[in-house]
């Protein structure tokens, strides 16, 4: 991977490729659920909460007929709200294997019904680790795309500089000019206040744990070296692996240096309070679920979701110039 790199050498290289790994292959592990499974998750709320923000993301930049690249595009849960905004082309990729063959699945339609409704738009699905390859070698037959996607997945970039410039540098190669990126991160900012706020190295509550590592006791992260800072995260039924801390002003001035310059961001709380004002998308919390209002036995959130959702934050970036003319 091309540009910057200058925080450790070859061991700390081989390290990184080894918590890339380890993310991979939690990924990969983690099976498709079943429909009953997936209702009697703890996390059933939040997951319904993540996929409304997501749809409501989607709703406000994809255009019908867009060109859509969905890095780190895990096992196609997206695919729905891109058929929904009628996109005409779509690219998945994703460094789990596991991930991608289940992607595969739901495109091509794992049931005899499913089958009968095929997706409106062709896709191709890739399994790559999109932080290290340069992935406009892979996709200069598909590029330039409209609009790119990183939902819960760009933090992993953060592991190096190398591979934070590497991942801005695909989108920003792949991006036609005026294209949008968009996405959802953990909010650093939140996650150092709540490292501050306990006495210990760990918090969370009944559903997620954060674990920093003792090197940061005195709970310090110099501006010096804003990549590489390591946590273990656990979200019941979802995730367990190494994540990277990725402050958010510094992401905004790397991006730039991408041509990507800011045009959102918001934490989660902030999402829901003002996009949920906007009936259409009020409708679709309710059909989704995620915010019951507890009449006719309907379930919510829990606080303890909620709590986790205060954790991340939405972001929309735009490729700087002119969009080619029609
Ligand atoms: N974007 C999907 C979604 O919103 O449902 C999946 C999100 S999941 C929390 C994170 C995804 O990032 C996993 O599928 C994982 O395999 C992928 N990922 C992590 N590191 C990656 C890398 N270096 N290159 C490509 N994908 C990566």
């Amino acid at each position: 991977p091309g540009g910057g790199g200058g925080y450790g050498g070859q061991q700390a290289y081989s390290e990184e490729r080894k918590s890339a790994r380890r993310v991979a292959d939690h990924y990969s592990a983690r099976s498709n659920q079943t429909l009953e499974e997936r209702e009697n998750s703890p996390i059933i709320h939040l997951k319904k909460l993540n996929n409304w923000i997501k749809s409501v993301l989607v709703q406000l930049y994809a255009r019908p007929g867009d060109c859509v690249l969905d890095l780190a595009c895990g096992k196609g849960g997206d695919l729905i709200k891109w058929d929904k905004a009628k996109v005409g082309y779509y690219v998945g990729v994703d460094i789990a294997e596991g991930s991608i063959k289940d992607c595969m699945t739901r495109y091509n339609g794992d049931t005899d019904q499913q089958r009968r409704k095929k997706f409106s738009f062709p896709a191709r699905l890739i399994c790559a680790d999109c932080y290290e390859t340069r992935l406009d070698e892979y996709l200069s037959d598909d590029a330039p795309f409209d609009i790119c996607s990183c939902q819960f997945a760009m933090h992993y970039s953060w592991s190096t500089e190398a591979r934070a410039r590497q991942a801005l540098a695909n989108i920003s190669a792949l991006l036609r000019p005026g294209g949008t990126f968009i996405g959802t991160m953990p909010d650093a900012n939140v996650i150092i206040k709540r490292l501050r706020e306990t006495e210990a190295m760990e918090f969370g509550n009944s559903v997620y744990c954060i674990t920093f590592g003792e090197e940061y006791a005195e709970k310090k992260f110099p501006a010096s070296r804003p990549f590489g800072i390591k946590y273990k995260f656990h979200l019941e039924d979802a995730v367990d692996c190494p994540e990277w801390v990725v402050p958010f002003h510094l992401f905004k001035l790397l991006a730039e240096e991408y041509d990507l310059e800011l045009v959102l961001m918001k934490n989660f709380h902030e999402f829901v309070n003002e996009y949920l004002q906007k009936p259409e998308f009020a409708d679709l919390m309710r059909r989704l679920g995620a915010l019951g209002d507890g009449r006719q036995g309907q379930s919510t959130l829990s606080q303890d979701e909620w709590e986790v959702s205060y954790l991340y934050l939405a972001f929309v970036l735009r490729k700087r110039g002119p969009p080619p003319s029609q």
